[in-house]
Parts: C-alpha cells; structure tokens; sequence
C-alpha cells in the first residue's frame, strides 16, 4: 500500500517489555462516515487531510485498515479510581502508533472506541457519537485557550449500535498526545513489574518528555519534580479557566502534563467551589475546588510508586519524596497566582494582591456571578448583565481594583494583558448540548462547526461571539455528565 497521507511511523512504547502491553488491532466497523476531521492538526502532524477523507483515510480512521508503519496495542496501566486501586488499561481503545512529525515532534495517534481489548473487562469497547463529538469539541476548546491537552483528529460514525441506556450511534475518536502515559502506568508497573521493569518505564519518561533531567544527579528525584511542576502549572490553568475534569483518578492523570479522557468535564457557568457535573462524583472528590488537592493527592501516589528509584534506603527515598510534594502547593498557588493578577490586569506583584482576588471570588460566589463573564466584562469594561455589578460589596471592591491599576506602568499594556488571558467565551454546556443534539437527532453539522470556529480563537472578542457567551437560561435542573459513555 503506498503511503499518500504521510503515515510516518516509529513505535517506541511496543519496543517496551511485553508486560506494558498488548498487540491489539481495532475491530473493523460496519460503514464508517467522517463526521469530522481536524484538517489544520492533521496538516501539522504531516498527514494529508484530503487523503484522510477518501475511502481509505476513512477506513483507517475507522480501524478498518492499518497503514504501514503502525503498531496497534492496548496498554496496561492501573490506577485509583475514586480512591481504590484496580488493574485498567486500554479497555475501548488501541494505540496506533507513534507519529513523527515534520518538526520531528513524536506524538501518539490513538483510536478511542475501536472495540475490546484484554484489558476491557465487562464493557464493550465501544464508544457512541455524543461522548466523542464531545471531547473532540472540548479538548480542541482547550487547545485555543493554550491550556495543554490532548487533541482530536477525528470522529468517525461506525454505522453500528452501542447499547448504553438505549441503543446509540458508535463511533471512533482518533485522539492525538505527547503520550499515554499516565500515573497509573506508573502504579502498574511498581505493582506487577518485574526487575528492572519500573526503571524502564521510568527512563522511557524521561527520554519521551524530560530528556533534560538524564544527566541529573537523581533522575528519578528530578522526574518526579518536573511531572509535580506540570500538573501544578495545568491544574492552575484548569482552575484559572473554570475548568473541572471530573474524573481525576491518577489513571486520567498524565506524565506530560497533558490534560487527558475527557469524560464527565465541563466549565463551570456560576462561580461555586463546590461545583460538580459528573453524576457519579457524588462526594464532591472532584469538584472544583478541590481539584488541585486531588493533583497533589495523584503526585503522591506517583511518588509512592516510584519510590524504589528515588534511593536505595526506603527511608532516604520518602524523605526525598516528601520534599518535592511538600512544593506542590507552593508551585500551584505560585501559577494560579500569576495568573489570577494577569486576569485582572495586574503586571507587578503587590502583597495585597492576594486579598484582592480573594474578595472579588468571594464577592462572586456570594452573588452566583457568571465565572468567564465576569472577567470578560471586567476586560471590556462593560459592568452589565449581572446582578452582582450592582452589589455594593462589588461596587467597593471595583474602587479598590482601580486604585490597583493605577499602580500598574501602562494601562494599556494592562488591558492587553487581560484580553489575552480571560477568554471572551468557553464552550458552554448549553451551547455543546445544543451542537451535539443537533448532530445526533438531525444529522446537523453546522451548529457543531460554527460552535468550534468560535471557540477556536476565544481571546478574539469577536462580534460572532457574543451569542456564545450568554449563559445558560436560570433551569432549577443542575447540569449532569456522566462518566464512561
Ligand atoms: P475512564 O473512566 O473513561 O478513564 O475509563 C476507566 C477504565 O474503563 C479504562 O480502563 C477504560 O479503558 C475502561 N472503559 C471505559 N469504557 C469502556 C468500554 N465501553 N469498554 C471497555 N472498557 C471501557
Ligand atoms: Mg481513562
């Protein structure tokens, strides 16, 4: 078969040992149709998109074909799920393989929904139409808002059913990552490795993602710190955003720092700690505000699991451990801190700062103000729509955020500032049901595509937008997910 859409193959993670893995090939799907396909992100792993739309390009992104080159496997990986440790790994999805781009970047392509593997226990492998329309909608969100994340190539309808609650239209996400790594690869191999294994995984890391630590004294200490600085740095990114993933077990959590399985996620409309989406999640242990103590929660469950390669004495190696945990809340708040003073305009670091942020959150979540709306009318200053701005506990906080900026050099570098860090719209819940019903009962693409065009440059400010970002009408039903549809 002649390579025309620029497979470019080299499979690093099934030179790995065998117990990381195994050979899978997707199982072949009735009559795939292209729902969508991400031209720009295939032209920039040196694929070619018109290639991709023709029978074959369809037959290889429905796992009817393989091209040349690849190496189709599913992973094992384990991990704490809501606090409990099970084996996992690759239940409804294969690695294809590894793609190396024309920069000589080296990304995993992976098909999601492409039927069971070993590793599916009781599920079916497959995966329906909504779910993966959906993440191709909000991780391709994340991307525009530059917050690390997997990426999606394309949905393709497999023309046959998944039994869920009814019987639903399958489908097949291709999802592209820097890696599938995640902590719970880690956990595997430290539980059901054998000599050596843990170390092999371990180096394989740091070539993949922190080439630079090899030479370190401790390698392994300096893996863990630069994966502790990663999630520290996205997490503040997801809080930053009103972002709230939902199902953060350390099997959802990856070694690159990537934000990875978009399941029950969704942003947050009215600012509340408190906030949770996913209906499975009914303790809160994901919600919003605790998100950043579950990362740390995650980190140290890597660190456990890593713990025979940090020092020889067990003793000696917790210490180190515990050392570079004890940062993690320092670097978070360190990155949410930046980055709340940049949403509000705030170049130069004033002590008082903190304060400041912390009364408008408060202010916010006593008066239910709208989360991204409110930084967005405080960049256009434009104090309208919300209860809250008429507020006196608002109004006087507002003076006080004057006062502030007048300590800044440049208003306008100020007002910059703020327009390229608070996204004028992010994909909504009512706005992405809107879209997916619309594909999925009527066969409407165009509301999915205009609803991806604007959320794919949310720092525009664009007229277009504007519709986008209204929040949902008042609804006494709180906004549900639901987890592994
Ligand atoms: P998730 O909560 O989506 O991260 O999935 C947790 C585990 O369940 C992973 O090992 C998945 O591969 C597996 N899984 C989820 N859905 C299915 C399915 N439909 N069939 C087989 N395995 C699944
Ligand atoms: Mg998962």
């Amino acid at each position: 078969m002649t390579n025309t859409i620029g497979w470019n193959f080299d499979n690093s993670y099934a030179r790995l040992p065998q117990l990381f893995y195994t050979s899978q090939n997707p199982t072949p799907v009735r009559s795939p149709d292209l729902l969508v396909l991400n031209s720009e992100l295939a032209e920039s792993l040196g694929l070619n998109a018109e290639e991709l739309q023709t029978d074959q390009g369809i037959a290889i992104l429905a796992g009817n074909e393989t091209p040349d080159g690849a190496s189709p496997l599913a992973q094992a990986y384990a991990g704490h799920q809501f606090g409990h440790f099970n084996m996992l790994g690759d239940g409804r999805a294969v690695l294809l393989g590894e793609q190396i781009t024309p920069q000589g970047g080296r990304v995993d392509i992976q098909y999601k929904g492409s039927g069971r593997t070993p590793y599916s226990r009781g599920g079916d492998g497959r995966a329906a139409i909504g779910p993966m329309l959906r993440e191709y909608i909000i991780s391709e969100a994340m991307h525009a808002l530059r917050i690390p994340t997997t990426r999606s190539l394309a949905v393709v309808a497999t023309g046959e059913p998944v039994i869920r609650e009814a019987d639903l239209p399958g489908a097949i996400l291709t999802r592209v990552a820097a890696s599938h790594l995640r902590v719970g690869t880690f956990q595997f191999a430290a539980q059901w490795g054998k000599d050596g294994d843990l170390q092999t995984l371990a180096d394989y890391a740091i070539e993949r993602h922190y080439p630079a630590v090899a030479t370190s004294e401790n390698k392994y200490l300096s893996l863990l710190q630069e994966v502790i600085k990663r999630q520290a740095v996205l997490v503040a990114q997801w809080q930053l955003v009103g972002f709230i993933h939902g199902v953060m077990n350390t099997d959802n959590m990856t070694i690159s720092g990537e934000t990875i399985d978009y399941g029950p996620c969704a942003f947050m409309d009215t600012y509340d700690q408190a906030t949770v989406f996913s209906s499975i999640d009914r303790q809160g242990r994901y919600a919003y505000g605790n998100q950043p103590y579950m990362a740390g929660w995650n980190l140290t469950r890597l660190a456990e699991a890593i713990l025979p390669l940090l020092h020889e004495e067990e003793e000696q190696a917790v210490k180190l451990a515990e050392e570079s945990l004890a940062n993690y809340s320092d670097l978070f708040k360190e990155n949410w801190l930046k980055g709340m003073r940049a949403k509000l305009g705030l170049l130069k670091e004033v002590t008082e700062d903190e304060a400041l942020i912390g009364e408008l959150l408060e202010t916010m979540q006593e008066h239910k103000a709208d989360y991204t709306n409110t930084f967005r009318a405080l960049t256009i200053g434009e104090l309208e729509g919300q209860e809250l701005f008429q507020t006196e506990r608002f109004l006087k906080w507002h003076t006080q955020w004057q006062k502030r900026l007048e300590l800044e050099d440049s208003q306008s570098n100020s007002q910059k500032l703020m327009k390229t860090t608070n996204p004028a719209i992010i994909p909504r819940n009512h706005q992405v049901e809107a879209a997916l019903e619309a594909a999925e009962k009527r066969g409407d693409y165009e509301v999915m595509k205009r609803l991806l065009h604007v959320l794919s440059d949310p720092y525009a400010y664009s007229a277009e937008q504007t519709e986008y970002a209204a929040p949902p009408a008042p609804s006494n039903r709180p906004y549900r997910t639901f987890c592994g549809t």
